[in-house]
């Protein structure tokens, strides 16, 4: 297979003994040299979706050589489907195929399969290996890197976790052409997230290569997802378990999070919510005095490039936002946490937003 060097990349994300590379770029899926040095074993199960199997899991297998005890577990597709009878389902699976400590789990699909298959491994038989192969834009750049695994409980949403690092991440960015164009926008909200939070010269680069990242070009691509995900696994050699800095990954998702809750959860995706709530936080800011409206302006702009919502939900008052932010995990002490942006590429923790300020930009949103 012939593909440019340029669009082909390895990160290491560095935890110590749990330190584990990040492998993007196309063809990766067929070939053996990125998945089988980082199994524990010759026991493997991969675990994947019902709309995932039929496009992936082949080539998947064909990566896997032939000397090897292969099993597939295939799931039922959907974030309904995120829950701890699933995991038992995998467990199960395991124990039915004799497997052992040694065994590898893997992860094939978005991160709906990435958050399962995770908390399945830290679990069966205390803790065994696996390997993430993301192939939603959103589970490549977010949450297939940082350890965090686990499934909902029906009071709430991934209330039941661990964090448990993988072996290794196999990007193959070819698994995105077949990825619906709606779920690709979402994708590119965290991507733009991550140029906002931490890196101006990124966010100007993702200005410019819009076009070819809604294009698929393997080259934009791999460049977009290696930057995410390097910022990500800064934040999160930095922060593994979230008491400081990690919490800037959370922008737009107060407000996003908001838009979920109310709109009931799939009406929007994660993605398309996170990036209206992106664009609250900059509109807050800039109340705030701390970003110019040519500054908002870019990320309008952006956002709508990346063919994102601008506006709330047109059914959501000032007063549903209020009461849903209130209960967000992230709050402290009763003060409303949020995470705004004191200059394009630079985000901080603020819990002093006085309150008339928020409103006043809850009312002024569009709708
Ligand atoms: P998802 O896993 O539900 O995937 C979205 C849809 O795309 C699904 O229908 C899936 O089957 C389909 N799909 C996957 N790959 C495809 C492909 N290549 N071609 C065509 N269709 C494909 O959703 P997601 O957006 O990937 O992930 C969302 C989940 O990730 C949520 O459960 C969220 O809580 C979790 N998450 C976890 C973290 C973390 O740090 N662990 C971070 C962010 C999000
Ligand atoms: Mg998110």
């Amino acid at each position: 297979m012939t593909r440019p060097d340029d669009a082909l990349s390895t990160l290491r994300v560095a935890l110590g003994e749990r330190s584990y590379p990040i492998h993007i770029g196309p063809g990766l899926l067929g070939d053996p040299q990125w998945l089988t040095p980082h199994l524990a074993g010759r026991q493997v199960m991969v675990v994947t979706n019902e709309t995932v199997a039929p496009l992936y899991l082949s080539r998947l297998r064909q990566g896997l050589g032939d000397d090897l005890d292969v099993r597939e577990l295939v799931l039922p597709d959907g974030e309904a489907t995120k829950t701890l009878a699933s995991v038992e389902r995998i467990w199960d699976a395991l124990l039915e195929a004799g497997f052992n400590r040694r065994c590898t789990l893997v992860a094939l699909g978005g991160g709906v399969i990435g958050d399962m298959v995770g908390f399945a491994a830290a679990c069966y038989q205390r803790g065994v290996a696996f390997v993430q192969v993301p192939t939603t834009l959103l589970s490549q750049v977010d949450s297939s890197v940082g350890g965090k695994t686990g499934v909902n409980h029906p009071r709430g949403k991934n209330m039941i976790g661990a964090f448990w690092q993988p072996r290794a991440v196999l990007i193959d960015t070819d698994t995105l052409s077949t990825l619906p164009a709606r779920e690709l926008s979402a994708g590119l909200a965290e991507v733009i997230k991550y140029g906002l939070i931490r890196d101006a010269d990124f966010l100007a680069w993702l200005e410019a290569n819009m076009a070819a990242l809604r294009g698929l070009e393997a080259t934009a691509l791999t460049r977009a997802i290696e930057r995410s995900c390097s910022l990500k696994a800064e934040i999160v050699a930095e922060d593994e378990t979230e008491q400081g800095v990690r919490a800037l990954l959370n922008l737009g998702h107060t407000f996003g999070h908001a838009i979920e809750t109310h709109q009931g959860y799939g009406r929007w995706l994660h993605g398309e919510a996170v990036g209206t709530g992106m664009l609250m936080a900059a509109e807050l800011s800039q109340r705030l005095g701390w970003l110019e409206a040519a500054d908002v302006a870019r990320i309008r702009a952006i956002l709508a490039a990346a063919d994102l919502p601008l506006a709330a939900p047109v059914d959501m008052t000032p007063e549903d936002f209020l009461a849903i932010m209130r209960l967000d995990k992230k709050n402290l002490d009763d003060r409303l946490r949020l995470i705004l942006l004191e200059r394009l590429g630079e985000a901080c923790v603020h819990d002093r937003t006085p309150p008339e300020r928020l409103v006043a930009l809850l009312e002024a949103f569009p709708r």
